[in-house]
């Protein structure tokens, strides 16, 4: 067994630390100071993305993307989880689902969001369809040949940025027909309710949105009528990876931080790193990177290997709950390592820490992963999570 990344490997990981590093961090404070990403910035930033090709990394270079394995983006995305506020983001990524479009919406959709020229968002939580998306309300009645969309959705993360919006309605109703409609923003019929304020400062807004008999056709459906729930199955899985793979770089970053200041900072006639208090939080901090990270490698390499829909589906919540618990953890003893410094908006631990607290919530809170995990051992057996790589689960 060869764990060694490869030069290719190695060659990405320090292009996307770099990114981060001369493109990112630099502007992470505008987002606090602004509540999101100022327009110039944002618009800036999207024209590093290009130039260091790190642009639809997600998508086939068919579709104009970079053709990455869900390995290489993993790399990718733990460099830019270093960074505070999701600025990150401004290296899009296309929801996956849009590559099940038909030609004319990959032509419409897919390829120019690979370009930069297009941005989504998926909305599918509701007032009362949270961790259940069976709840769902939002409903697309059907007159003839055309759709007729009306509902509300929440926290729909990238609304005021995107001007497309993949919405998760039910046609008719009807709790058999889950279906995701592909609307441009500036269809008759759809506005802004309100732009709550969130506990982290973030890129973008995430905005709640209300549809009142938006007029779609056919040809506005992406996959099939009723084949909604699989599609957004689809896009929770590479979310969890791509959350957790941030959680592994927030942790990472804050530890080092973390780790600096305690050998610099003197109190009580030395270095604070000399206190066993501070040096067992740091071995500890490092010892759960290290399985988090372990265990991402692993699941990351191997749906890049054998994709499995089902399989990837019950990796990415077991990833997703550890990862994001961990950095919440990590996070914290970083934090608290860092004294009064640490409670500071200016230092990017205290950032880290507020950004942190989401992933345990979206895409699926911690009990929601529990509950995929206990669904998964009651039809697999224990072993698709205690035994090694999985072929025959
Ligand atoms: C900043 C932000 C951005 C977001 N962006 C998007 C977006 O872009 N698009 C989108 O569609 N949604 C988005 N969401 C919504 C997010 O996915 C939901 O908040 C999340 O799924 C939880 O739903 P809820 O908030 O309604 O909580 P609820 O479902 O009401 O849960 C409340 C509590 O009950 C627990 N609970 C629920 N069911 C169970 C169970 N079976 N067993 C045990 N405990 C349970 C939950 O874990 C939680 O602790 C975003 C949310 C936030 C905060």
């Amino acid at each position: 067994m060869d764990l060694t990344l490869s030069p290719r490997e190695r060659d990405l990981q320090e292009r996307a630390a770099s990114f981060a590093r001369t493109q990112l961090f630099p502007n992470e404070m505008a987002i606090e100071e602004h509540g999101s990403l100022p327009g110039d910035i944002l618009a800036r930033l999207r024209k590093e993305v290009l130039a260091a090709g790190f642009n639809a990394i997600n998508h086939s270079r068919e579709h104009g993307g970079q053709g990455l394995s869900l390995f290489e983006q993993t790399l990718v995305n733990e460099q830019f989880g270093m960074a505070t506020g999701g600025i990150g983001g401004v290296a899009w990524q296309p929801a996956i689902p849009l590559k099940e479009g038909t030609p004319e919406q990959l032509r419409r959709y897919l390829e120019p969001s690979c370009r930069g020229e297009r941005t989504y968002c998926f909305a599918i939580s509701e007032a009362d369809a949270g961790s259940d998306p069976r709840q769902v309300k939002t409903t697309a009645v059907r007159l003839g040949s055309r759709y007729y969309l009306s509902g509300e959705k929440w926290f729909v993360t990238h609304g005021d940025i995107a001007d497309f919006i993949m919405v998760h309605a039910l046609v008719d109703g009807d709790p058999e027909k889950p279906t995701v409609f592909l609307v441009d923003k500036d269809r008759p019929g759809i506005r802004v309710k309100r732009v709550p304020k969130f506990m982290h400062n973030f890129m973008s807004e995430h905005p709640e949105y209300i549809f009142e008999k938006v007029e779609l056709g056919e040809e506005d459906i992406l996959g099939t009528v009723g084949g909604g729930l699989d599609l957004t199955k689809d896009w929770f899985v590479e979310t969890r990876l791509k959350i957790a793979a941030h959680c592994v770089g927030a942790a990472t970053r804050a530890t080092e931080i973390a780790n600096n200041y305690a050998a610099e900072r003197v109190q009580f006639g030395k270095p604070i790193r000399e206190f066993q208090g501070i040096e067992f939080m740091l071995a500890d901090m490092v010892v759960e990177i290290m399985a988090a990270k372990s265990l991402l490698y692993r699941i990351a390499w191997q749906a890049s290997q054998r994709p499995d829909r089902k399989l990837a589906h019950a990796y990415a919540s077991a990833v997703k709950l550890q990862a994001s618990e961990m950095a919440g953890r990590v996070i914290d003893k970083a934090l608290q390592i860092l004294g009064g410094r640490g409670y500071m908006r200016e230092n990017p631990v205290e950032r880290l820490y507020r950004d942190v607290r989401v992933d345990r919530i979206w895409e699926g809170t911690s009990e929601v992963q529990r509950v995929v995990i206990g669904s998964q051992i009651k039809k697999r057996g224990l072993g698709i999570y205690t035994g090694w790589i999985a072929t025959d689960y």
